[in-house]
């Protein structure tokens, strides 16, 4: 068996221990003689292998006693409309921080339910930092203040927190959860769909203040009720069952690495080597500013675009694949999630000398 080096943005490539432990026990899990797919999700196996995950999960992410863990469905995309259906809480406006397109398709579906205010934009300028604070233009009316703190596309990341005074603090943090220790207690939520550092697509991950629970819009669907859910475990209808294990195996493949200070150290590394490279060669470009770069989504050009497609092919020949860029931006994106291993970036950028060296 070859598995190659998979950097795709999401679904993406999990541990490998992860993958064989789930092989392992498909049929059985711990005696129960039932795969996990085969078990009630109210049966004392599932509720035992869900309660371990959310313990795992609040001791890797420290998260405090006075916030709920949800696992929903629907994606991060479902969030866009069930934050403000939860959190407008009264109000009738909330601020936004637009850094790339997962911030758009956010603010576009939070349209549907209040005054939205673009508090900053990096639009102008191609999506390729982070606005400061100190140009944000927040209102104190606002229900809560929007910010997508890793974007997957654009490879643009807040390696800082911003301070919302006491207007609730939430984060689409899809991308980049999991990859570092990230202080909770700042955020009023945070949400983030499984496919990149969690587990596989199918679970989304809330973690929310439970003051700011119990007055979601009347219209808001029963599974979407944070409240609701949070009363329920999470089990106010079948959760993804199996993506819930699958998450709950990558938690403790996680701490058995040593947590998320362990994880933030190896992505330092693996981002190092190659923004290092790309800083250091004329061949290829990185758009992004230097203090807003991404861990996890490394987005770079061909100075010569015509070679685009001989790169991917070639790539690809070298067991390096779905390097392709998002097709809104083109030229090629480097996803190095958790489970990437340095020897993957390690072959990345010696294909890239490579290929330097033959067409440069
Ligand atoms: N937010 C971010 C930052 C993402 O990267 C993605 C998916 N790539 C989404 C939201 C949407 O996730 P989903 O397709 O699971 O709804």
């Amino acid at each position: 068996m070859d598995r190659v080096f998979n950097f795709s943005a999401g679904p993406a490539v999990l541990p490998e221990p992860v993958l064989r432990q789930a092989a392992a026990e498909m049929l059985d899990w711990h005696g129960s003689g039932m795969s996990v797919m085969e078990m009630s999700h109210r049966g004392k196996e599932f509720i035992e292998i869900h309660a371990q995950a959310e313990a795992d999960l609040r001791e890797l992410m420290d998260i405090p006693k006075n916030y709920k863990v949800l696992f929903l469905q629907g994606g991060a995309s479902a969030q866009f409309a069930v934050v403000p259906m939860n959190l407008l809480r009264g109000k009738t406006q909330a601020d936004y921080i637009s850094t790339g397109q997962w911030s758009k398709k956010a603010i576009t579906d939070a349209k549907k339910f209040c005054k939205v205010n673009i508090a900053a934009s990096a639009e102008a300028a191609s999506f390729s930092h982070v606005p400061k604070q100190a140009d944000w233009k927040l209102d104190p009316g606002a229900a809560y203040v929007h910010v997508t703190t890793n974007e997957t596309i654009g490879g643009v990341e807040y390696h800082w927190i911003p301070d919302t005074g006491d207007v609730p603090l939430v984060a689409d943090m899809s991308s980049h959860i999991l990859s570092r220790p990230m202080d909770v207690s700042r955020y009023g939520l945070i949400y983030a769909g499984a496919q990149k550092n969690i587990g596989p697509a199918g679970v989304t991950i809330v973690i929310v203040r439970e003051d700011l629970l119990g007055q979601a819009l009347p219209v808001t669907p029963t599974v979407f009720d944070y409240k609701i859910q949070a009363d329920n475990d999470s089990m106010s209808n079948t959760p993804a069952t199996y993506g819930i294990y699958v998450a709950g195996l990558v938690f403790a493949w996680l701490k058995n690495l040593g947590g998320l200070g362990a994880m933030e150290t190896t992505n330092q590394a693996k981002a190092g080597l190659l923004y290092d490279y790309l800083d250091q060669t004329e061949f290829y470009h990185s758009p992004v500013a230097k203090d807003d770069r991404s861990l996890m989504n490394i987005p770079f050009t061909l100075r010569n675009a015509d070679l685009d497609k001989a790169f991917l092919k070639e790539a690809e020949a070298a067991g390096l694949t779905q390097l392709k860029g998002h097709r809104s931006v083109g030229g090629m994106r480097a996803s190095i999630y958790n489970a990437m291993p340095i020897a993957g970036v390690q072959a990345l950028v010696e294909f890239m000398r490579g290929f330097e060296r033959n067409h440069g």
